[in-house]
């Protein structure tokens, strides 16, 4: 094998290559075939949150509800909160709507052209400027998400901890003087991106048929699986929910989570965080007005019992269906609505929520 292992080298010949390699190898998806800054920047959202054969489909239910930037401004968030079921990190979704109602409103409609002032939007970080303003305008400014990470650190060598901020800074000045060898800077970029995806992937990358091969310090020095080097993600925490669900006539009672928790603005039931799971009704610690409610309902006899792992949570959940007579209806607790069968269909929901609907009463 000739080795050929010269940093400088490396960087000469990388943007040429990878963009050839692209020209090749890129997978046909709808946002390649639009310049329109805000459908890039929907996709770039989305694609954030899940691989791209997860996102497409969201990508086009969310062109279809909403073409443009105004059609999106218009929208109420509970509607564009149930689009982004199931995507997860509900916060996006929100700096999706404030963005578009602010560029409508401040920006007469018109997406900021440059990448200095995409970073001033709200929701809009340095990739995700770096990403519309390369594709949609042709600025040249290197993206660096997780596959470039990876593309570069296993190319170039570098063992640094890529969660540090001395990391990101070698990784950010690398990538931009990389771009200036680029042709087209908006071709570069989703090269070095899409070659990180399907070529230099995170388990059993192909090295075999890679065009960068005799560069790859990773490769000649057979340390693919340990680049990028990445600190340990801190632990997953357990949290344990007792749901009780209420229910009258068929109409199922529901609230709004407003607190700065997870789903915040989306609707579950009366809910009960205890330390430890709770699996039954008489070992929960109910305040006494919700408790004297149980105690006058006909409680189911079984529990639905269902998790939901997170980036940082695991949630474990106990659902108990109490039918409520109507006698009992003014003391449901504060915060509880009725909502009929139809109208719980269509609120914004957390994914555990729907899957237990599904399974109870779907
Ligand atoms: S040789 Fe392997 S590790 Fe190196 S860039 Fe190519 S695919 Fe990635």
């Amino acid at each position: 094998m000739n080795w050929q292992s010269d940093a400088n080298v490396t960087e000469t010949i990388l943007a040429p290559v990878l963009e050839g390699w692209y020209d090749h190898h890129k997978r046909d998806l709808p946002w390649r075939h639009t310049r329109d800054p805000y459908r890039i920047w929907l996709s770039e959202v989305i694609l954030q949150q899940t691989r791209v054969a997860q996102g497409k489909p969201y990508y086009e239910r969310f062109v279809a509800a909403y073409p443009t930037v105004a059609d999106m401004a218009r929208s109420d968030e509970q509607s564009l909160l149930r689009l982004w079921q199931g995507l997860g990190y509900y916060s996006r979704a929100r700096n999706l709507h404030q963005t578009a109602r602010y560029v409508t409103e401040h920006c007469a409609g018109k997406f900021p052209d440059t990448y200095r002032e995409l970073l001033k939007m709200k929701g809009i970080g340095a990739y995700t400027a770096a990403a519309v303003a390369s594709f949609a305008f042709g600025e040249r400014v290197a993206v660096v998400d997780g596959n470039v990470y990876r593309v570069l650190a296993r190319l170039f060598g570098i063992d640094q901890d890529i969660t540090t901020t001395a990391a990101k800074k070698t990784f950010a000045a690398l990538a931009a003087r990389l771009i200036e060898r680029a042709n087209d800077p908006a071709t570069y970029n989703q090269a070095v991106m899409e070659f990180g995806a399907i070529q230099c992937t995170p388990v059993s990358p192909d090295c075999l048929l890679c065009p960068l091969q005799q560069h790859c310090v990773a490769y000649q020095t057979g340390r693919q699986s340990r680049l990028p080097v990445k600190a340990k993600k801190s632990p997953v925490r357990d949290r344990y929910y007792s749901y009780l669900v209420f229910r009258n006539n068929g109409r199922l009672a529901l609230r709004e989570r407003t607190a700065r928790d997870i789903w915040q603005n989306l609707f579950d039931f009366y809910l009960q965080e205890t330390d430890e799971p709770v699996t039954t009704l008489r070992d929960l610690a109910l305040p006494d007005p919700v408790s004297g409610l149980v105690q006058q309902g006909a409680s189911a006899a079984y529990v639905v019992e269902l998790s939901q792992l997170l980036s940082h949570q695991r949630i474990r959940a106990f659902f108990h269906l109490i039918d409520l007579p109507d006698r009992l209806l003014e003391q449901l607790p504060t915060g509880l609505n009725w909502y009929s069968m139809d109208q719980v269909n269509e609120l914004p929901k957390p994914v555990l929520i729907s899957n237990y609907l599904a399974r109870e009463f779907g």
